[in-house]
């Protein structure tokens, strides 16, 4: 296993450690220790196990918190990368078996107008403010730079979707292109990538903000509604 793969597990065995045995980072990290002399990790993850118990070990199964989770612990059952389970994908937009909720947007290539992925596959880190950062966000790209915490932020941080799992297998770390006409996305790691507010996200899968269109579904189109 690659040194960065030994890293990885040892930083998820101390998340684990510190979430069920209520242990604080440096309590748990010296335990696995004693148990694994050879265990080390790196200082990214050292930095990212002090913001976890920062705050609180709190882990919500919806939670963008907990979706990156689930990413760290697969990439670390399956370090080759080869095959991924498919749970680990959302459904990619264009396959049409589910239609849009009523509040959910969806992000288009802005050059071949490919539908890419919904709201509900962003990954928020901002660590608390919540869901609420994306709501009610003009259509135009352009007044998304204006106000709050989100004008930081330059890329979606987001969950793998289907048509990104040929580019994501076998390597740590590449580009996110458009599956239909091959622009550049945004990029994606493995081993994490730095938000431009600041904030590390790990792994990362980032698409940049201004290459994608926001696009409400009208009612009707596009998904089977009862109502007329
Ligand atoms: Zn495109
Ligand atoms: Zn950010």
């Amino acid at each position: 296993m690659s040194h960065a793969g030994v890293s990885r597990s040892v930083a998820v065995m101390t998340a684990f450690m510190m979430k069920t045995d209520q242990l604080t980072f440096e309590k748990a990290y010296e335990n696995l220790r004693t148990v694994k002399p050879e265990a080390k990790m790196n200082e990214e993850f050292e930095r990212q196990l002090k913001l976890y118990q920062a705050m609180g070990c709190e882990v919500d199964t919806s939670s963008a918190i907990y979706k990156q989770y689930r990413l760290q612990k697969v990439t670390e059952k399956y370090p080759e990368l080869r095959r991924l389970p498919q749970e680990l994908f959302a459904v990619d937009p264009t396959t049409g078996s589910q239609g849009l909720k009523d509040d959910e947007v969806l992000y288009k290539c802005r050059k071949c107008r490919r539908s890419l992925f919904r709201s509900s596959s962003i990954l928020d880190h901002s660590g608390g403010s919540g869901p609420v950062a994306f709501a009610h966000k003009r259509m135009s790209p352009s007044f998304t730079h204006v106000t709050g915490s989100q004008a930081q932020c330059t890329s979606y941080f987001i969950e793998p979707v289907q048509w990104m799992e040929p580019a994501l297998l076998g390597v740590m770390d590449g580009q996110l292109l458009c599956p239909k006409c091959s622009a550049k996305l945004g990029s994606f790691s493995w081993c994490g990538e730095q938000c431009s507010c600041g904030r590390w996200v790990t792994p990362a899968l980032q698409i940049h903000k201004n290459r994608v269109d926001e696009t409400k579904m009208l009612p009707g189109l596009g998904s089977q509604t009862r109502k007329t």
